[in-house]
């Protein structure tokens, strides 16, 4: 049986340690805090506009394990809210034990609280990883899922210092890239003023420090749209986040909040003072990140070149998914490229043909879209999910966007792919 380490235990990771190990190999899952799913922790939102698209391609491509327990554990389903359709919110508080327990009950060795320092390679070969106490994982491929996000350097220099999110470099340590480790070099992202990285877009507050009335609000419909006085508007902080699907004027305008269990706040920091003076929120206190009322975690500061295979360019069995692969951005976009990443690399460990996931399915558009990018001008101002921006206008032109389950799996099975992932 082939042997796979899966380098941080995000969405992408799980997603990657999933089919790997349904793909039959050894796999073996290193995560640097004491939880998995990393910024799954703190985010919720799935299935809006062309995300609804991507999660049924999954499915009818049989990597939907995933897809299920965040539709299980929906708190609210079908919800339009201002530029999107037919989201659902998972409860974020309730996710992480529900995957743990279901890769566990697969056989995938999780070891959280366990962070890759170094590498041993042989020439273009990773062989094994070394964690933070010595301990060395050897493996026959490698997936590195780290995220893009800090470490705390990054967010003190290019954000507004370490706001104390939920990956809590301080108390676990750094993130650290494998692929500059295996002396490749990383690509980072630019904001719209020139400077490195980008902020995460959205805060969590404690919702019940609103006012009864927006609590009951929230729960009843999902999402809360509560207009801004004018003096409280900041259209530039748009500019400055990652999520482009959410740099409508409407997002700056209005204080827009989600149900995900805390209530989700759609911009990157607000300051707690000028948040307490509008109505309904005169208790309001933040849940994460901790200093949401200054700053938010620096994103897209480590992502690695890759292949259409997901492969690292310049080794021979690393593979990369989730932020780590490209300017993604969402849970959907971690999963499907993780999906990827662990299937080849099972594929590469047997000396078969690694699987390319074709331009007419909206999961393989957007990895070849991402990539042509890369290589152009702007390429590091650019980010790309099936949710907005660029990417779903992309998508509804080249016809790509569907909300019918049955004619994508359709399709899937007409492209000879139907569920491909259960196959190897
Ligand atoms: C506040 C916020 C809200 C969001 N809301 C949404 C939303 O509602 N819907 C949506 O689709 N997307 C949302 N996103 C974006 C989405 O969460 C991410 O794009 C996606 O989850 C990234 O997944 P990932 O696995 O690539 O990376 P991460 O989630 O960053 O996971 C990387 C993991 O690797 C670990 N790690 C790092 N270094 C090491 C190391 N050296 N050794 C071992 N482990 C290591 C980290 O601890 C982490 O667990 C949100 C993001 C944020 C920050």
């Amino acid at each position: 049986m082939c042997k796979i380490i899966v380098i941080g235990g995000g969405w992408a990771g799980c997603s990657a340690a999933l089919r790997a190990r349904k793909a039959g190999a050894d796999v073996t899952l290193l995560e640097k805090t004491d939880m998995l799913l990393g910024l799954g922790n703190v985010g919720g939102i799935m299935r809006n506009n062309g995300r609804f698209t991507a999660a049924e391609e999954n499915i009818a491509l049989g990597n939907g394990e995933l897809f299920e327990i965040t539709d299980k554990l929906a708190l609210h389903k079908n919800v339009d809210f201002p530029g999107h359709k037919h989201a659902s919110f998972y409860d974020v508080a309730m996710i992480e034990p529900e995957v743990r327990r279901f890769l566990e009950s697969l056989g995938i060795k999780i070891k959280t609280m366990t962070r890759v320092v170094d590498v041993m390679t042989c020439g273009k070969s990773l062989e094994g990883v070394v964690d933070a106490a010595g301990n060395i994982y050897m493996g026959d491929a490698f997936v590195e899922t780290t995220g893009s996000t800090g470490p705390m350097g990054n967010c003190m220099r290019y954000g507004n210092g370490c706001s104390m999110c939920i990956l809590r470099c301080p108390s676990f340590g750094p993130r650290v890239s494998v692929t500059q480790r295996c002396g490749l070099d990383d690509v980072f992202a630019y904001k719209e003023d020139g400077t490195v990285g980008a902020f995460s877009g959205s805060c969590k507050l404690e919702k019940r420090t609103l006012s009864k009335k927006l609590q009951k609000r929230l729960s009843k419909d999902g999402y809360a749209v509560v207009p801004l006085p004018d003096e409280l508007v900041n259209r530039e902080k748009m500019n400055r986040k990652v999520c482009r699907q959410y740099a409508l004027d409407a997002y700056a305008e209005n204080v827009i909040l989600i149900d995900t269990g805390h209530a989700k706040l759609m911009t990157p920091f607000f300051n707690l003072e000028d948040l307490r003076k509008v109505e309904g929120f005169e208790n309001v206190r933040f849940a994460d990140p901790y200093a949401g009322g200054k700053g938010n975690s620096v994103r897209y500061m480590s992502v690695g070149i890759r292949d259409e295979y997901m492969r690292a360019r310049g080794m021979d069995n690393l593979f990369l998914g989730g932020e780590k692969s490209g300017f993604f951005v969402g849970h959907t976009e971690a999963l499907t490229t993780g999906a990827l990443a662990g299937f080849n690399a099972v594929k590469f460990a047997r000396g078969e043909e690694l699987l390319r996931l074709p331009e007419d399915l909206a999961t393989g558009d957007i990895l070849a879209y991402a990539q042509e990018v890369l290589l152009q001008k702007d390429g590091m101002d650019r980010r790309f999910t099936f949710a907005g921006g660029e990417y779903f206008e992309r998508m509804k032109k080249k016809g790509l966007y569907s909300t019918d389950s049955k004619t994508i799996t359709k399709k899937v099975e007409s492209l000879g792919l139907l569920n491909v992932y259960n196959e190897g």
